[in-house]
């Protein structure tokens, strides 16, 4: 379909964007000290430079003609960390300005704006958005404050009113988030949700913070789009009450924070299994333990760790616990390295942190989904459950549900998104499956889709058994709040078979607009 191609060309365009402002991040960080923890908006602006190699290889998307009303592939509730993410989707156009305009028979016109908060606009009611006007230096300490002029953005709002164009709304909003790799300290960041078209109804002049005269613009959310997760997170946050939880914490307690189960479709309860954090080992499993680094600090000279070594000369996550790429597989440090259990090279081994929890769907059983928006590179859980041969786990093959094969993806020639094919260490068919069937954590309850927001990597940091990795999802997109959570479990259609050898079919009901219709 139309709508599929222009969004996975938005997908890819925001995921080579992250993933090199990623890489510039890993570079300035390895030039830094370790305690000098950057902000993201750092003195060398890793967004923009990332900006401007994105537009060098002509990968920006919707950036030719100003458009009007809805951008081809960026839906409701997209979310971006930067401002010049959404310039390089054609979402908002400007990098700086917060009102982006054009001309429509001589007369200027808004098409977007950015509500950034700064000017305390009325955001209790997502239907109703008050935004003040531009220019007059009423925000800042510099210069001297004037009065708002009737004129570019604002003009073009006033125009919009008899126009009644549809505008485009990015809501910034602010959020202080902790990060243990950050000593507990607070951090800002600010996320820009895409909410929707918006009309502009009336406008009027107020005095403004400094005593200046401001222009005002009521705009009203046009009916009919999808619903703002933002406003259901808010609202459960406020009461205090989630809606439709069945079961308070499917943990029972081994996870902070707890999981509860959702069911807003029926009276079901999710099916009854026992909750694991870690792995399940069987007895003949009698790994060698891994060679640690000799690191007294958190491993950041990616020439001295003998850890980043092996990850290719550097270290695999961002400060900020990111991972930085795709990679065949990640020695994270472990039990045997000298470093502490804050070194920048232990993530996945830490266990979830993003507040989930599971839901049940209408066509796809029980699906995980997170509380809170997520930044691409995040992880997410591992998905754990018993180790067995490949031999046994066909025997378990009426009950093939929970399974995932793994040390498979060894194989696979990894395409990196700068376009380069990476071709992996091949290491021999081991033959090694999990299963989360009896025994599994929250990561046996993601399903599968065509277009997938989490992929699965291998990582090794307790043992060095390359035939057995532990399997850690993480974030491939920065994922909104509410939006369900997926892989693509890599089945090949017509591969599959039943005891007999008969080909099995199963159907796709991932809903993207990518689905091939079938997951086997
Ligand atoms: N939905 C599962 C549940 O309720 O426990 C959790 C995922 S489990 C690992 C895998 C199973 O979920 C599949 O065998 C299939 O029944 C279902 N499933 C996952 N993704 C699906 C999809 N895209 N379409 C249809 N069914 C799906």
């Amino acid at each position: 379909s139309s709508h599929g191609d222009a969004r996975t060309k938005v997908r890819e365009t925001l995921r080579l964007f992250q993933a090199v402002c990623r890489k510039l991040l890993q570079s300035e960080e390895s030039k830094s000290k370790p305690e000098e923890a950057k902000s993201k908006q750092g003195p060398n602006r890793i967004d923009l430079q990332a900006a401007k190699i994105i537009k060098e290889k002509g990968k920006e998307v919707n950036t030719g003609q100003h458009i009007l009303g809805e951008v081809p592939g960026v839906e409701v509730g997209d979310e971006f960390q930067y401002r010049v993410e959404l310039a390089i989707v054609g979402v908002h156009r400007l990098y700086q300005a917060g009102i982006d305009y054009m001309k429509q028979r001589g007369m200027l016109i808004a098409i977007s704006i950015v509500s950034s908060g700064v000017y305390d606009d009325g955001l209790e009611d997502a239907d109703v958005l008050i935004y003040s006007g531009q220019g007059g230096n009423v925000v800042g300490k510099v210069k001297t404050p004037e009065d708002q002029k009737l004129e570019r953005g604002n003009l073009a709002l006033k125009n919009s009113i008899s126009v009644k164009n549809p505008v485009r709304v990015i809501r910034g909003s602010k959020e202080t988030k902790t990060s243990e790799s950050m000593d507990g300290k607070g951090k800002v960041v600010t996320t820009y949700v895409y909410d929707g078209l918006y009309n502009v109804e009336n406008y009027w002049t107020e005095q403004g913070p400094k005593g200046k005269m401001v222009f005002m613009f009521k705009l009203v959310r046009i009916p009919g789009q999808p619903e703002l997760a933002w406003k259901e997170v808010k609202s459960s946050k406020k009461s205090k009450v989630r809606h439709g939880v069945c079961v308070p914490d499917i943990t029972e307690g081994k996870e902070t924070p707890p999981i509860s189960a959702v069911n807003t479709i029926d009276g079901e309860k999710p099916p009854p299994f026992n909750y694991i954090k870690k792995m399940i080992y069987p007895d003949w499993f009698q790994p060698s333990p891994s060679t640690g680094c000799d690191c007294v600090g958190r491993c950041s000279d990616s020439r001295k760790c003998s850890c980043a070594v092996k990850n290719g000369g550097e270290i695999p996550y961002n400060r900020n616990g990111a991972i930085v790429e795709v990679k065949t597989l990640v020695y994270e440090c472990g039990p045997h390295c000298k470093c502490p259990p804050s070194c920048y090279n232990r993530v996945s081994q830490h266990g979830i942190k993003v507040p989930l929890e599971i839901f049940k769907t209408n066509s796809r059983g029980w699906g995980v989904r997170a509380l809170t928006s997520i930044p691409s590179g995040t992880f997410i859980c591992e998905y754990a459950g018993e180790l067995l041969q490949d031999k046994e786990a066909e025997r378990r093959i009426g009950n093939d549900e929970y399974l995932f094969d793994i040390g498979q993806n060894y194989s696979d020639c990894f395409v990196h998104s700068s376009g380069q094919a990476e071709l992996s260490e091949v290491v021999e068919e081991g033959g090694y499956t999990i299963d989360a069937a009896q025994y599994g954590n929250i990561g046996r309850f993601i399903n599968h889709s065509c277009s997938p927001n989490l992929y699965a990597q291998n990582v090794l940091y307790d043992h060095k058994d390359k035939k057995m990795p532990h399997i850690m999802l993480f974030a491939a997109d920065n994922i909104p709040p509410l939006a369900e959570l997926s892989y693509h479990y890599n089945y090949s259609v017509d591969q599959v078979h039943d005891s007999d050898g008969n080909i099995k079919v199963k159907k796709c009901f991932c809903g993207s607009s990518e689905c091939s219709g079938r997951m086997y």
